[in-house]
């Protein structure tokens, strides 16, 4: 039976009923629940100290999205079949500004996996400091072996309906797993066609020749290594000379993989969804690059061109190889327990969440234990989004700042959210522990911004 919700109940009865209820209204939806727990379990000490987030219902009304929309996405292959994908978008919260979060366009997409993102989105969104709501979108389309004719037929049906629910004052999408540049330009060039106008700042991620921002592509990557730098300096430590392992191969990875190499470190291994590479002498990062981003290969090409790498069928053995900063910038859950165990009996230091929700519930509880530096993905992360911000003040001011201005505006961001994460875990009596400050920081302000407005 799920619990009542009343004003008497203490923080902890508040947070586990509100928890039976999510659980209870969204059956099957483990993802969705995972994220949930992973943030309610750190809010407890601030519930505490804040008694009106119970009386006003604060959590209850946050895990419930303000709208959620799914859609039939029919296209035609290039054999002249017929085609029928799902869409999907979630807006989760416009306390802070227009919803905002990435659309993703894998085969796994499901309400679930769109909703734990979305509600994650809510919290790193609020972290950056920018003007900007939760939310998140996508579609169970693979673009992985498609034409390119293909693809663009399918994001110009996506956006014939998807066009209803965005604009650049309500809810500006971008890119995520199976988004990049490619996609962002078809959806926006029917956006476009569809509106009659050049609204630019509708989605963002586009490309540098129609209101894109410079250093978008490399946010999150570039972010997520800025962020593992505050933690490393903290403790008196640096990249250079250490040893890293990166998994996945896409965006976020590459841009992990430039920046730490710049910093000084070595990064001996990725991946992709079938396996991974390890090259003793570090990741040739044009030949990843050129593989990936150009001729959109799979990662076991890159031994033939360095024949003294390795290539591993299989994804989960890339964390068996001994690293110092281990960077999971893949997918969801892609570090279990045992995972975990095994990165800390090799020495790791430190983690730097670059995908979402990349590590279980289990492992974060061993990197912990272990006194590992940890860097939760809503905190490391947060560079892309936060730069996605800053590509739409630069369409509203139709001004283009230089690579070097971003670059440095993304590092004071995650400076900000480092130290704004510390001082939060600090306040509420767990010192030293991101998870707790990160989940705090982010939903102080958007639980108080909720009180602000209403019951709305
Ligand atoms: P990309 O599509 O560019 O790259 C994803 C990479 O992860 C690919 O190498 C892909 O391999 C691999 N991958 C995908 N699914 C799996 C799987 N089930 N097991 C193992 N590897 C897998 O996506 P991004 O780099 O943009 O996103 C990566 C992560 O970062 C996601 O969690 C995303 O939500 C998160 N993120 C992205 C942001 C961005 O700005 N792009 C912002 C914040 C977070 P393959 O090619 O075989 O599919």
């Amino acid at each position: 039976m799920v619990s009542t919700i009343t004003k008497e109940q203490t923080a902890k009865e508040y947070v586990q009923a509100v928890y039976d209820k999510v659980i209870s209204r969204n059956q099957g939806e483990s993802e969705f629940h995972q994220a949930v727990k992973e943030i309610f379990d750190s809010l407890i000490p601030a519930i505490e100290a804040n008694p009106q987030y119970i009386k006003h219902n604060i959590l209850e009304r946050i895990v419930e999205p303000e709208r959620v929309v799914y859609f039939r996405v029919p296209w035609l292959d290039d054999n002249g079949n017929v085609q029928v994908n799902r869409g999907f978008r979630v807006q989760f919260n416009s306390a802070i500004g227009p919803y905002k979060g990435g659309l993703r366009f894998h085969p796994s997409v499901n309400a679930s996996i769109i909703k734990f993102l979305g509600f994650e989105q809510i919290f790193k969104n609020s972290l950056t400091g920018q003007p900007i709501g939760g939310g998140k979108g996508g579609s169970d389309f693979d673009p992985k072996g498609k034409s390119d004719n293909e693809v663009m037929r399918f994001c110009q049906s996506f956006m014939t309906e998807l066009y209803r629910y965005i604009g650049p004052d309500t809810d500006v999408p971008a890119g995520d797993i199976g988004v990049g540049g490619r996609e962002i330009g078809y959806m926006f060039g029917q956006y476009k066609r569809i509106r009659s106008g050049n609204e630019a700042g509708v989605l963002t991620g586009k490309g540098l020749l129609y209101g894109g921002s410079l250093t978008r592509t490399e946010a999150t990557g570039y972010g997520c290594v800025y962020f593992v730098n505050e933690m490393l300096e903290s403790k008196g430590l640096s990249y250079e000379g250490s040893t890293v392992v990166v998994s996945g191969s896409g965006n976020v990875s590459i841009y992990a993989i430039e920046k730490a190499t710049q910093l000084g470190a070595k990064v001996v291994a990725c991946s992709d969804s079938n396996g991974y590479i390890y090259d003793a002498d570090g990741i040739d990062l044009a030949l990843v690059k050129q593989l990936k981003e150009v001729d959109r290969k799979r990662i076991s090409e890159y031994v033939k061109s360095r024949p003294q790498a390795t290539y591993t069928e299989g994804c989960t053995g890339i964390w068996s190889i001994p690293c110092d900063i281990a960077l999971p910038c893949a997918t969801q859950n892609e570090i279990n327990e045992e995972s975990a165990k095994v990165l800390v009996a090799n020495g790791v230091k430190a983690i730097g969440e670059g995908a979402n929700m990349p590590s279980t519930l289990e492992a974060i509880e061993v990197f912990l234990n272990a006194g590992v530096l940890f860097g939760p993905a809503k905190a490391a992360n947060a560079g892309g989004v936060a730069v996605s911000a800053l590509e739409m003040s630069q369409n509203s001011m139709r001004q283009s700042w230089t690579f070097e201005e971003v670059d440095a505006k993304l590092h004071q961001i995650m400076k900000n959210i480092f130290n704004n994460s510390t001082a939060a875990a600090e306040k509420y009596g767990h010192p030293g522990n991101l998870v707790v400050g990160a989940n705090i920081a982010g939903f102080t302000k958007v639980a108080d911004i909720m009180i602000a407005h209403g019951v709305v």
